[in-house]
């Protein structure tokens, strides 16, 4: 990668050791991870110690009060483990759920949970979507009355990630049966073994398959009130602000992967023959290889100024929305061409590129599908 203007040395130094970490303590290892169906916790516990889950937090908690550039170092690092569902499983714990915690939490809340989220004793998911309302947020139906000093918690969500081995759910809910679209939902804590609160299913994927995703069910869970997320009634709004975090994230998991299976496939077109002569001689591979890595060249640019720019405090939704439509799409288009490049071995499960290849597909869906993202850009423009 070109060296950038954005990156101090602080941000390199994190870089080298999540690399290293991502060498030595990953890549044995994520192949069985994928047979499992899961990271085992004895790794985020790991990754908890060497404080990789509280780049961003404050201090008080056992945060390092980083930007939202060394949270895009995680990600590319992560991704580029070539394991989309390890990357992911940090991803959703450190950059998707429990940020709605940090970002509304109340003295209390945090003290109770952040810590123990910081150390990786407490595992969190962010369950939102469900099987009516997924890019259509404000569609959700679940919902949750409230009675004397807790809420009634009634519904379903669908595709949440760390769903199975997670401690504590961010989960969304109606709580204004007379508002529709945006308005009356709110966001709550729910510990895992709250009675009502169960996995319905556990989901088998196309990919990410050391990632585990599953279904919740809520039948008259009882919340008690000290447990509201943010403010009753404005869910919404608390979502679609930590929707940006999430989705500079996804963009630079995204880019890491890419680059890294450019760099795989540069390896192999080197080395592989054809025709009398190493693949790499053949114009028409080399000239590809070059197009698709000044494309991620120019989106992995793309992810690091608007984390700057997501830094300084400024509005840049339009930007991060860009991101996720840009790199979301890219990351497909650049293991297609991997994958191509390596011909039959690169179909033939087991292969680096083969699970890359499936594991890149959710990129241009989950998080804000390209469709969804590009709107929100013409919104802007
Ligand atoms: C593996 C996995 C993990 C996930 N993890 C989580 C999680 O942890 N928590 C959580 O809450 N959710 C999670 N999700 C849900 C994910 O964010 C949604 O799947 C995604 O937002 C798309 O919603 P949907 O599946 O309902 O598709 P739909 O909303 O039904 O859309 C289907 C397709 O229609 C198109 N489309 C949609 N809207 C528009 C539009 N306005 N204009 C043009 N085209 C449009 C897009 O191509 C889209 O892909 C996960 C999903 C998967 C598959």
């Amino acid at each position: 990668m070109i060296k950038n203007a954005y990156f101090n040395e602080e941000h390199e130094l994190l870089r080298d050791q999540i690399r290293r970490f991502v060498s030595e303590k990953v890549a044995p290892y994520g192949e069985t991870w994928e047979t499992e169906g899961m990271v085992p916790r004895n790794i985020l516990q790991e990754m908890g110690s060497l404080g990789l889950f509280g780049i961003r937090y404050p201090e008080q908690y056992g945060g390092s009060d980083l930007d939202t550039l060394a949270t895009v170092i995680l990600a590319e690092e992560l991704g580029r483990s070539t394991f989309g569902g390890f990357a992911v499983t940090v991803l959703v714990h450190t950059d998707m759920a429990s940020p709605h915690l940090v970002n509304a939490g109340t003295e209390a809340q945090l003290s109770r949970y952040l810590p123990n989220i910081i150390k990786g004793n407490l595992i969190t998911a962010v369950a939102v979507t469900e099987s009516g309302a997924g890019s259509d947020v404000a569609g959700l139906k679940t919902h949750a009355i409230k009675q004397a000093n807790h809420w009634v918690l009634n519904g379903s969500k669908m595709f949440i990630t760390n769903g199975v081995y997670s401690d504590l759910y961010f989960v969304a809910a109606r709580t204004n049966p007379d508002t529709k679209g945006s308005h009356g939902i709110t966001m709550f804590i729910v510990e895992k073994d709250t009675p009502g609160f169960s996995i319905g299913s556990v989901l088998d994927k196309m990919g990410w398959h050391s990632s585990d995703t599953a279904e919740l069910v809520f039948e008259n869970c009882q919340i008690p009130e000290e447990n509201i997320l943010g403010e009753v009634n404005q869910g919404f709004y608390a979502i679609m602000k930590n929707f940006q975090n999430e989705r500079i994230v996804l963009g630079a998991q995204a880019m890491g992967e890419a680059a890294k299976a450019i760099e795989l496939t540069l390896e192999y077109v080197k080395e592989r023959e054809a025709f009398g002569q190493k693949l790499w001689e053949k114009q028409t591979i080399r000239q590809r290889l070059a197009r698709r890595l000044a494309q991620v060249e120019a989106g992995c640019q793309l992810v690091y100024h608007t984390a700057w720019l997501d830094a300084q405090g400024e509005d840049c939704i339009k930007e991060v929305s860009m991101v996720k439509a840009y790199c979301g799409e890219l990351v497909n288009r650049v293991m297609y061409d991997c994958q191509q490049f390596h011909g039959g071995f690169g179909y033939i499960k087991g292969t680096t590129i083969e699970r890359m290849f499936r594991d890149a597909r959710i990129q241009s869906v989950g998080g804000g599908a390209t469709e969804v993202m590009l709107e929100e850009v013409a919104k802007r423009i």
